[in-house]
């Protein structure tokens, strides 16, 4: 048996970054970005109007009130798209819309609700003062040309894919999916919506697996659930060996009479890196390679598969996807914590933030078994071993499951 911290240093090892692929920014979702992002044009691109309104010069309406209206020709207008060419001059006004371009000679812009409004009247009655730059957005007043917008190595979100749209990006580079096989194995195990015949049970870790995959933004490509018997686990495990970056299994790997998943990875030329971490839960974790795919056998306790995942399987693919973001911080218990003197244990959490300090606590229910334990958690806390309890008060490393929020 080896220590976690020992465990993740062999992980490490055998990790590549996957290739880097051009896709379109409609598929750019949840993808993790291969290279810098720069600023290929200033933002706003040109001066352009806040406003529905009127573009003027300001030094011509100056004392300008309800009362004491200053009229000005009217001789042109700009919309968003269509900038008319006219430079104005003294005396005058252009109708200028919401984002259109400010027409030259214009310094200001005074909203339509203090005007005669948009008639077609050659006249215009301003009924306000204004000062330069009034409801004008300048150009370059959010971003300069050249500046770095968005740094490679992160996950492409809503912001990301907006902000490489506004900037013209139709195409970007980004780092290849890692493609996953999932595997369910016991002779107990029944689809959910089907009938439970005695001794049996629902299988829950794919269905879980199945969404971690898709949130990490991976490619699944196999996911199966299979009887513990040699020849078809031998049968969809060759076949993922053949096909996939990463497997992932649960069940079977403990000390049971047909825990026989290690076994046929093994006979299958996976090289086993190690089998059983001081952890719980998930003591009987296995990790191999068969040249560069990574075979994670988790144990099938639905806590330990999904604990399991997040803190062994989960790293793995941001680093084959170049995603640099650590979802490990620290925060202080507000509750004890009970210890394991020979293992690392880890529990399901809660953390929140008080005036920029982060608190968390353990889930109550403690059993492997206890899926409910991961329902209000929004972290997974890590403390090494020890004697009893960590005392409320004491700093500890938690991983923050990336799809929930901290309140
Ligand atoms: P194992 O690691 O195969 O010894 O399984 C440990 C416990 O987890 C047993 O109680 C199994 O019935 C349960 N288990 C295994 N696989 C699953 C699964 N896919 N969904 C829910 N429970 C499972
Ligand atoms: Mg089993």
């Amino acid at each position: 048996m080896i220590s976690v911290e020992d465990a993740k240093v062999i992980i490490e090892n055998y990790v590549n970054i996957l290739g880097v692929e051009e896709v379109s920014l409609n598929n750019a979702e949840n993808r993790v970005l291969a290279k810098d992002i720069t600023a290929k044009m200033p933002s706003p691109l040109f001066d352009n109007s806040a406003m529905d309104g009127f573009a003027l010069r300001s030094s011509d309406v100056k004392g300008a009130t309800q009362l004491n209206p200053i009229e000005l020709k009217l001789v042109s207008m700009s919309s968003a798209g269509s900038p008319t060419n006219i430079t104005l001059k003294k005396g005058e006004c252009i109708q200028c819309m919401t984002g259109a371009k400010i027409p030259k000679g214009a310094d200001s812009v005074v909203m339509v609700e203090n005007t005669s409004g948009f008639n077609n009247n050659s006249v215009v009655k301003i009924f306000s003062e204004t000062s330069i730059n009034n409801h004008i957005r300048k150009e370059g007043e959010e971003i300069r040309k050249g500046s770095s917008l968005l740094s490679k190595g992160i996950r492409i979100t809503p912001s990301e894919i907006g902000i490489l749209a506004t900037f013209g990006y139709g195409n970007i580079s980004v780092y290849k999916k890692p493609k996953i096989a999932i595997f369910g194995t016991g002779n107990e195990l029944v689809e959910p919506g089907s009938n439970l015949k005695p001794g049996q049970i629902f299988n829950s870790n794919l269905y879980v697996f199945s969404d971690l995959v898709r949130k990490s933004g991976s490619e699944l490509v196999l996911k199966k659930v299979i009887k513990d018997n040699k020849n078809s686990l031998k049968y969809f495990l060759d076949k993922a060996l053949k096909e996939c970056d990463i497997i992932i299994s649960s069940g079977g790997v403990s000390m049971g009479k047909y825990d026989y998943v290690r076994q046929v990875f093994i006979e299958l030329g996976v090289k086993e890196r190690f089998w059983k971490v001081a952890q719980k839960p998930g003591k009987p974790l296995f990790f191999g390679n068969r040249s560069s795919t990574l075979i994670f056998g988790l144990p099938g306790n639905p806590v330990s598969s999904y604990i399991g995942f997040m803190i062994w399987v989960w790293p793995v693919i941001d680093m084959m996807m170049g995603n640099s973001e650590d979802l490990s911080v620290t925060a202080i218990l507000k509750e004890k914590f009970p210890l394991e003197n020979q293992k690392h244990r880890f529990l399901f959490g809660k953390v929140w933030s008080e005036n920029g300090t982060l608190f968390c606590k353990p889930s109550t229910k403690l059993g492997s078994h206890m899926l409910s334990s991961s329902k209000d958690a929004n972290c997974i806390i890590g403390v090494g071993k020890g004697e009893n309890y960590l005392r409320s008060g004491e700093s500890v490393q938690i991983n923050l499951l990336p799809w929930k929020v901290i309140k």
